[in-house]
């Protein structure tokens, strides 16, 4: 098993930010071809899904949608004032398990990478675990 990280800056509160051309590009210089890649953000608002990438339509909709089933505010005790970051984080998840060979990623034709950014802006970690 092999674990490296990798940083990006998400610009916005909420976003789904495609990441699937740097897990793609560091899956190319892999020393091993094959196997699975574990995408795992190890933060407590993020999350991390695989959707569709060709239509970015798809990934706004997706983060309205979240935005509107979990609201900023409510009733909530968390004295930081992010618990809808939070709560959206625990229905996502913060992994994806990812099979790869020869140095490409299996996605489907349509698929992409987000990391789901529920309270930024941010620098967030994304560690990558080859199995
Ligand atoms: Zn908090």
């Amino acid at each position: 098993m092999e674990i490296y990280n990798i940083s990006v800056r998400t610009d916005k509160r909420t976003q789904l930010l495609d990441i699937t051309k740097i897990i793609s590009d560091f899956i190319l210089k892999s020393p091993i071809a094959a196997g699975l890649c574990l995408v795992y953000s190890p933060h407590t608002t993020t999350g991390v899904i695989i959707n569709e990438a060709y239509d970015s339509d798809v990934a706004f909709d997706i983060n309205l949608f979240l935005n509107n089933l979990v609201p900023k505010n409510n009733s909530y005790r968390h004295t930081e004032g992010n618990s809808d970051a939070h709560i959206k984080a625990s229905i996502i998840g913060n992994s994806r398990m990812l099979p790869y060979s020869d140095n490409k990623l299996n996605l489907g034709k349509w698929e992409g990478i987000f990391l789901c950014e529920f309270d930024g802006p941010r620098q967030r970690n994304i560690n990558l675990i080859l199995i």
